[in-house]
């Protein structure tokens, strides 16, 4: 016997329609690409995404075709979000740190017809342009006023958003079709496509919205530095609009003084971004002996929070960090380590080491740890493993590609080396590539680096497994040194000497100017592996 209830089908559009309804008053802010700030209600935002809509069936765009955006978090791709993806098409934001190579590929493999773009990009793409030949359309999304002289065939988005009625309906159709398109950077071969439907976009923004995950409500005031074009801002524009929260986007300015005048200019209370983009932050506090007086919470993800980082959140900055794990295949939301009753019991010291975990799964994320063979592992705390996940907004294969290696079962493979313990906190101990492989014993390269990053005067450092003739990999330290500070290979390992095991002792410790970074912020461990690969054989 089914049950007897409305099969309404989960829509994108559908959670605009409610912000418009019931938080017609909520605020967007958006620092624009081609300068200053803008404001706007979520009533506005919905005219003009229904406006974007009708654009969008201008420029020739039908249910399910591919619409490229290269932009920064700004309202107008804020419109796209909602305009693309509610008419039926798909939208594929692309990561425009990628390489030009990786651009093209992903592009064409998207079959992208059209092509939205902020003005910085503009170079990027009059380079590339020639080896893109489905293209029809490039809009460039600026006021009238600043459009510019380019090589390029550019439309204006303001033009056309002006020229377009606000007079739409937005479609009703089967909630698994495809919404969004998000390809991984991708250490190695070609960018892989993760293509999110309807269904899984809003059962994971309801996911995220809770206490227990992001804790995103009417009275939040947030600000993703986390990308647009990189999973989908970790699905905050969605969350953001069901709940009607202030949502603040802060353009293309990721750096610390940018971020800091938004901050305090908006009083905003919910950060959310990768590692790097926070020591820039803290830093910058740090220099200007400025404090962030509104900011509650931190979300941290996309790599390892620092111990570190999250007591200078809490002790310069009043400010509590949410660390949290998950991967473009995951929509990206897979644990959080929200405050609970449990962490609320501990001492402050006992909490700094249970937040240095990557937290709980969100309810709908299965996860569970595995050996060579598959075989499940304990969840001790102690046990680690290769972790694999499961759930309603987890990829089951990616777009137009044939290898299911990642999956058996109902499970995805992450690539990521865990623990998790009896309470469920889940630990990365590495990724799988990155572990080092020390006489036939592992070292987290991560955990070292966590260490290391503390001492007063290392700016920011990677650790990295080195062949070595004796003992298979040893790991080498490499360390950028704070602006104005210096220290010696032997201030760095006498730091570190009481703090980890002695065989995980970094053999030798180089002092670097700066450190490769993939597009989407994380040390790019491959190319430095690569740099020094002989360093230990010499
Ligand atoms: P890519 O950078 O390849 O696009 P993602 O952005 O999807 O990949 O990153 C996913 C990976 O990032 C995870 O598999 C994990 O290795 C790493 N990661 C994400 N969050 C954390 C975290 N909090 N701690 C440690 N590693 C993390």
């Amino acid at each position: 016997m089914h049950g007897l209830m409305m099969d309404s089908q989960l829509s994108i559009s559908s959670i605009l329609t409610h912000a418009e309804n019931v938080h017609q008053h909520a605020e967007i802010v958006s620092r624009k690409p081609e300068g200053g700030i803008f404001r706007y209600t979520y009533a506005d935002a919905g005219k003009r995404s229904r406006q974007a809509a009708n654009m969008l069936a201008t420029l020739g765009v039908k249910q399910q075709d591919r619409v490229a955006t290269l932009a920064w978090n700004t309202h107008r791709h804020f419109e796209l979000y909602f305009g693309v993806s509610g008419s039926g098409a798909v939208l594929h934001t692309v990561n425009p740190r990628l390489f030009p190579e990786q651009i093209i590929y992903i592009l064409n493999h998207a079959e992208d017809e059209v092509l939205f773009l902020d003005i910085q990009f503009i170079p990027l793409i009059e380079a590339v342009k020639d080896k893109l030949p489905l293209l029809k359309h490039i809009v460039l999304m600026v006021d009238k006023d600043s459009m510019p002289e380019s090589s390029l065939d550019l439309l204006c988005y303001e033009e056309l958003i002006e020229a377009a009625s606000s007079d739409y309906e937005w479609p009703s159709f089967d909630e698994n079709l495809a919404a969004t398109l998000c390809y991984t950077s991708g250490t190695t071969g070609n960018p892989k496509g993760v293509l999110y439907s309807h269904r899984s976009t809003v059962i994971h923004a309801l996911a995220s919205m809770t206490n227990d995950a992001l804790g995103v409500s009417n009275q939040s005031i947030i600000l993703p530095v986390v990308p647009m074009f990189h999973v989908n801002a970790w699905g905050v524009p969605y969350a953001a609009t069901a709940a009607g929260a202030t949502l603040v986007l802060p353009g293309a300015g990721m750096d610390g003084g940018s971020l800091y005048e938004l901050i305090d200019g908006e009083n905003v209370e919910l950060l959310l971004g990768v590692p790097t983009v926070w020591l820039g932050l803290l830093q910058y506090c740090e220099k200007e002996s400025l404090t962030m007086t509104s900011v509650q919470d931190v979300v941290v993800g996309g790599a390892a929070a620092p111990m570190s980082m999250i007591k200078a959140f809490q002790e310069k900055h009043d400010a509590f960090v949410i660390h949290a794990w998950g991967m473009t295949e995951l929509s990206p939301l897979g644990t959080v380590n929200a405050r609970n009753s449990y962490m609320a019991s501990l001492s402050l010291e006992e909490r700094y080491e249970l937040q240095a975990k990557q937290g709980r799964p969100v309810y709908g994320i299965e996860i569970r740890i595995v050996d060579d063979n598959d075989n499940e592992l304990a969840k001790d705390g102690k046990a680690f493993g290769r972790l694999q996940v499961s759930g309603p907004w987890v990829a089951s294969s990616y777009y137009k590609h044939e290898d299911q290696s990642d999956w058996t079962g109902k499970w995805f493979d992450t690539g990521d080396v865990a623990t998790i313990d009896e309470q469920g906190y889940m630990n990365i101990v590495d990724r799988a590539k990155d572990v080092i492989k020390s006489g036939g014993e592992w070292i987290s390269s991560i955990d070292v680096e966590n260490i290391a990053v503390g001492h007063e005067n290392v700016a920011e450092c990677a650790v990295i497994g080195i062949a070595h003739p004796k003992w298979d990999e040893r790991p080498l330290l490499l360390v950028i040194v704070k602006e104005g500070a210096s220290m010696t290979k032997e201030d760095m390992t006498g730091y570190l000497e009481d703090k980890i095991v002695k065989w995980w002792m970094p053999d030798d410790v180089l002092f670097v100017e700066e450190l490769p970074h993939t597009a989407t912020g994380k040390l790019l461990k491959r190319e430095l592996r690569d740099t020094y690969q002989d360093y230990y054989s010499k």
